[in-house]
């Protein structure tokens, strides 16, 4: 038999072909797709109201008997209004309808309908209902009721949504359970087809709620056995092993600084992994200069004394030669010969660096995606390191590992979650967080200002120019055009330098090219710039110490991750540094993010609170955390069914590793499905 979910959606009644196109908008093919397509939220339309009791400004049904048939007015180009008298027992209201050409005629004097709509006072303070929804008494399907309002987009209508899905449901029938009995049971789950009913069409919110947290378990234990399952592939590689861990030692004592605790049980864990025989994928999580770079040179340092070759890549070129100095730095007269590899240098040296890399000569590679070029053979690479992890597609990270076979692969990310969620939802990655910054470090100094505070900023950054420091600013992308981006911060550079004559200011956007950033860059660094405006560019680890103050316009615009990551250029020196955030709009989601600015310098909690505060949507919307995106569970808020999901994803996996047996059948479809559509570490 043919199995009904998997059918195109144009099987429906009412569903052409050009409404097929809007559902394939929203990712909707088939009736499975259209069934997972949950509603944003549900209208109680359950009561129904005397036209007596309604007051303006609340939106209600009302059960009427047609009293005068309908009366167009054109009152101008383009708007014509549609009447008509309506009466209950208790009274009569005035029904309007703006533009709806459909209505005339619709209605007969003596018809009895169920009407929706939102009443509001008529400039002679009469009650009316305007736009209604409307439906024949006796034949209701969304008045009376609890109903379903999906996230929409375009030309899709609510109705036209309403209609499909519940003709979806009907003509689908009895859909086969994917969660095995034993676990339904054991989390007093709701079954399939009484949640499929009423995550859409509740009876009452009781009845939503039961099919609410069966389908919130459902996502994240889908979610959690796909991200188990890459583990698994994952943590049964062979790997290469490095005979001598304790060369990290010598190393250590090189450095001008100890080593944090958080850093050396992340070097531990790292060396252990390298020392076992598989192969390692690491994420480490660590907070803006909680000193990632540190562990992972002490890392290659042990890769090449072991007699291999060792790789860095960052995601920008700024990041990637910074990189290579520290290294370079760190490594000088230890004859470990570090070479730099970037898409911007000349083919000259490129040819130099390809012939270094193939004969082993070049100990350790630093560089961009020019590492993971065609033309690119290591001669024995074991160990590799992706800076800023979020930043490459897991493709990306397959492609590096290529280059040797099957090298220790370290994973850093500066953008923590919630450490709950970091070691749930990297399920594919062991993790270890750096939670522990050097000690001595100053806290930057946050202040949310207005507009009213702009002079005396200006007059701020004036003082600590001259006092020798520099400053950021930056501006926010503007989705929209690209062109009033750089519009956005070109305008600001030019403002700033009228404002500062005396100071150098410089402009720097993502749309320039590398060689021009990098120039720049290296002019601010050298000092001679003492203003740098850009745009988020700069987001990534850049290291100039001497800059102390982070202005940040329009900062209710970025996620509060990003706000932190920025700030953290600042404060890397021995001044005191500020960061201001120019926030607009009074809204008291974006005191509360902006007060947690400036309350808080910790990453993880401000990403705690960013998820909070703002909600799943966005949070992971950013795909800065590189996870599909929710349907409907809220990572915060269902963190108990987080971890209940979790508990059995664990027992499956135990039970049944490859989802072989024939209770796992549904889930591993499911499994399959979740990464196929999503672009995974964008
Ligand atoms: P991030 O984790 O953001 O990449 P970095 O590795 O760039 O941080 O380190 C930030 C700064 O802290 C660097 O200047 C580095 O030399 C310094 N640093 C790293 N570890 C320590 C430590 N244990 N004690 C003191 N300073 C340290
Ligand atoms: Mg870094």
């Amino acid at each position: 038999m043919e199995d009904y979910r998997f059918k195109k959606i144009d099987c429906l009644a009412g569903v052409g072909e050009a409404r097929a196109a809007l559902f394939e908008k929203k990712g909707i093919r088939t009736i499975e797709d259209l069934l997972y397509f949950f509603p944003r939220t549900h209208e109680d339309r359950t009561e129904i109201k005397e036209i007596a009791d309604c007051t303006a400004g609340e939106t209600v049904c009302v059960s009427i008997t047609v009293f005068s048939p309908v009366h167009e007015k054109r009152i101008r180009r383009n708007m014509t209004v549609y009447s008509m008298t309506a009466c209950d027992d208790s009274g009569a209201m005035n029904i309007v309808w703006y533009n709806n050409r459909f209505v005339k005629g619709q209605f007969m004097t003596g018809d009895k309908y169920t009407l929706f709509g939102k009443v509001t006072a008529n400039n002679r303070g009469k009650l009316e209902m305007i736009n209604p929804i409307y439906e024949k008494l006796g034949k209701e399907r969304f008045t009376g009721k609890i109903v379903p309002i999906y996230p929409l987009t375009g030309t899709l209508t609510q109705k036209v949504v309403q209609g499909t899905m519940e003709l979806a449901i009907k003509e689908a029938g009895r859909l086969k359970e994917y969660i095995p009995d034993e676990i339904r049971k054991k989390y007093n789950l709701a079954e399939l087809n009484y949640a499929m009913k009423n995550i859409h069409f509740p009876d009452d919110f009781k009845s939503y709620n039961i099919a609410r947290q069966r389908f919130v378990f459902e996502e994240l234990l889908v979610l959690q056995l796909a991200l188990l399952g890459r583990k698994d592939s994952n943590s049964h590689t062979e790997g290469i092993v490095f005979e001598d861990t304790m060369c990290v030692r010598e190393f250590a004592k090189t450095l001008p600084f100890p080593l944090t605790n958080a850093q050396k049980r992340t070097l531990n864990e790292i060396m252990r992994d390298c020392s076992h025989g598989l192969q390692m994928n690491r994420l480490v999580q660590g907070d803006v200069g909680s000193g990632k770079t540190a562990v992972a040179a002490a890392a290659i340092y042990a890769a090449v004394k072991n007699g291999h070759q060792a790789a860095m890549m960052a995601p920008t070129e700024i990041l990637a030669s910074q990189h290579y100095e520290t290294l370079t730095e760190f490594f000088k007269d230890m004859n470990i010969n570090v070479v730099l590899l970037t898409g911007s240098m000349k083919a000259k040296e490129k040819r130099l660096a390809y012939d270094m890399i193939s004969t082993g000569a070049a100990d350790v590679v630093v560089g961009t995606h020019a590492i993971i070029q065609k033309q690119v053979e290591f001669y024995d690479l074991a160990f590799v390191v992706a800076d800023e992890q979020h930043r490459f597609g897991v493709e990306q990270r397959a492609k590096l590992a290529a280059k040797g076979h099957n090298p220790h692969m370290l994973i850093m990310s500066a953008t923590p979650i919630p450490r709950t969620l970091a070691l749930i939802l990297y399920g594919d990655l062991d993790i270890s967080i750096i939670d522990e910054l050097p000690p001595g470090r100053k806290t930057v100094k946050t202040y949310a200002v207005g507009e009213n505070m702009r002079k005396r900023i200006f007059a701020f950054i004036e003082k600590n120019i001259n006092a020798g420091t520099q400053a950021y600013v930056v501006c926010p992308l503007i989705e929209e055009t690209e062109k009033s981006d750089l519009q956005n911060a070109e305008d600001l550079a030019a403002k700033l330098q009228s404002i500062f004559p005396k100071f150098k200011v410089g402009l720097m956007h993502g749309k320039m090219k590398s060689k021009l950033k990098d120039e720049i860059m290296n002019e601010f660094a050298a000092g001679n710039i003492q203003i740098l405006v850009s745009t988020t560019v700069i987001e990534v680890g850049v290291n100039v110490p001497n800059a102390n103050l982070m202005i940040i316009e329009n900062a209710e615009r970025f996620g509060l991750s990003q706000l932190h990551q920025l700030r953290g250029r600042v404060g890397r020196g021995s001044e005191q540094a500020y960061c201001v955030l120019f926030a607009h709009g009074k809204n008291e989601v974006t005191k509360k993010r902006m007060e947690t600015m400036c309350m808080s310098n910790d990453g993880f909690y401000i990403s705690e609170q960013d998820l909070k505060l703002r909600g799943p949507g966005d949070f992971f919307g950013t795909r800065q955390h590189g996870l599909p995106e929710m349907k409907i569970a809220n990572l915060f808020e269902d963190a108990d069914i987080l971890k209940q999901s979790q508990e059995a994803a664990q027992y499956i996996i135990a039970d049944d590793r490859n989802l072989e047996s024939e209770k796992y059948n549904g889930l591993k479809r499911r499994c399959q499905r979740i990464f196929d559509d999503e672009v995974i570490m964008n």
